[in-house]
C-alpha cells in the first residue's frame, strides 16, 4: 500500500467553487474538510492535509510576492510531504508553475499544479478528475521511495506537463494547456503512463531544497507587429532602471530589418539592457542564423531564448536579475536550460 503524504494548497480559482446547497450560488469550496468534499480521495488511503490560502485569489491577481510566500510554504513543509498539489486558477497557472520550477532548486519531489475550467461543485466539472489524479502522481514514488515526477508541472484533462514548457491555450475547453516544444511528462488513460524518458531526475539525490526568493520585476515584454513605431520602441527601450526586455519576434526569431530598430536595439544593449529573444509561434525556437533579420539581431547583441515559452522567459529573467545585479551572470544562466526550460 502506499503510504504518501501529500499538502494540498489551494490558491483560488475556479476549481474552488461549489453550488451552496440551499441556494444553488457559488461559493467557495471548503478545503479543510476536502476529504469529505471529494469522497475519492479516501481510496488512495494517502494522508492528506490541506492548507488554504488567505484570501484565496483569482489567479489575475497573482504577482511575484505570491510565488514567495508559495515556495516558502512549501520549503516550511518539505520534509513532512512526499509531494504537493497546488489548486490554482487558470490563467495565470503557466507563470506560477514556471516560477516556481526557477525558484525550487534541488527539488525532488512532485509539485503539481491544476486547476478546472468548471467550478467542481457543478455536475459537469472537470475539477474532480484534475484534482483526483493529481493527487495520484504527488503521492508516486519507486521502490526506493523517490518520487516519480520530481518536477514542478501542471496536470490538466488527462496530461502532465512540465510546468515552464506550457502556456493557457484554451479559454473555455476542457485541455486548456498545451506543451507543443516538450512531450508530456505522464499521460492519464486508465493508467497512468509516465514517460521517463521526459522527466528530469537529480544526478544524486537527497541535496537539500533551496529556495530563491529575490525576483527582479525591472523587465517589458515587447511583441513586434507590422506597423510596430519607433516612438513605441523608443519609450519601452527607456523606461528607467530596465534590466531585461523580451522581445517577441516573429517565426524563427525574425523582427523587421528597419534600420531604426535595430539602432535602438544595440543601443539598448550597450546600456546593459539584456534582450532576449522569443517567438511569436506557439511552437518550434528561435534561430537567428536562419533568415538576415535575424542574424541582424543577433549582431545588435540580442540574444536567443530559444523555444522557451513566454512564461518561462518572463519567470526565469526576473530568478536571474534578482539574483545577479551583474549581467554577465544573467547572460550565463540564460543561455543554460536551468530546469529543462528549453530543448
Ligand atoms: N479567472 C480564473 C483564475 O484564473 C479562471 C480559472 O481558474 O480557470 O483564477
Amino acid at each position: 500500500m502506499n503510504t504518501s503524504s501529500i499538502l494540498v494548497i489551494y490558491t483560488g480559482g475556479t476549481i474552488g467553487m461549489k453550488a451552496h446547497p440551499m441556494t444553488g450560488e457559488l461559493v467557495p469550496f471548503r478545503f479543510e474538510h476536502v476529504l469529505e468534499e471529494v469522497p475519492e480521495l479516501r481510496k488512495f488511503g494517502f494522508r492528506i492535509d490541506t492548507h488554504s490560502f488567505d484570501p484565496v485569489i483569482d489567479s489575475s491577481d497573482i504577482f511575484p510576492e505570491f510565488w514567495i510566500r508559495l515556495a516558502l510554504l512549501i520549503e516550511g513543509q518539505y520534509d513532512k510531504y512526499d509531494g504537493f498539489v497546488v489548486l490554482h486558477g487558470t490563467d495565470t497557472m503557466s507563470y506560477s508553475a514556471s516560477a516556481l520550477s526557477f525558484m525550487l532548486e534541488n527539488l525532488e519531489k512532485p509539485v503539481i499544479f491544476t486547476g478546472s475550467q468548471l467550478p467542481i461543485g457543478l455536475p459537469r466539472t472537470d475539477g474532480k478528475e484534475n484534482f483526483i489524479s493529481a493527487v495520484e502522481i504527488a503521492a508516486e514514488k519507486d521502490r526506493e521511495g523517490h518520487a516519480i515526477v520530481p518536477e514542478v508541472c501542471i496536470f490538466f484533462q488527462d496530461e502532465l506537463f512540465r510546468g515552464n514548457r506550457t502556456f493557457k491555450y484554451n479559454a473555455e475547453e476542457f485541455r486548456a494547456f498545451r506543451s507543443p516544444n516538450h512531450p508530456p511528462l505522464a499521460e492519464a488513460g486508465i493508467h497512468i503512463k509516465y514517460n521517463h524518458k521526459y522527466i528530469r531526475y537529480p544526478d544524486t539525490w537527497g541535496k537539500k531544497l533551496r529556495i530563491h526568493t529575490r525576483l527582479g520585476t525591472d523587465i517589458a515584454i515587447l511583441k513586434i507587429f507590422p506597423g510596430t513605431e519607433k516612438r513605441v520602441v523608443e519609450a519601452v527601450l527607456g523606461i528607467e532602471g530596465l534590466r531585461a526586455v523580451i522581445l517577441e519576434t516573429y517565426g524563427q526569431g525574425n523582427a523587421p530589418s528597419v534600420k531604426w530598430l535595430l539602432e535602438l536595439l544595440s543601443a539598448a544593449v550597450s546600456k546593459g539592457i539584456i534582450i532576449l529573444n522569443i517567438t511569436q509561434c506557439p511552437a518550434g525556437s528561435v534561430s537567428m542564423n536562419s533568415y538576415a533579420c535575424g542574424a541582424r539581431l543577433q549582431e545588435a547583441g540580442v540574444l536567443s531564448g530559444y523555444d522557451m515559452t513566454t512564461e518561462a522567459a518572463v519567470t526565469k529573467i526576473m530568478l536571474l536579475t534578482g539574483l545577479f545585479s551583474d549581467n554577465v551572470r544573467v547572460k550565463y544562466f540564460l543561455s543554460q536550460s536551468l530546469n529543462g526550460e528549453f530543448s
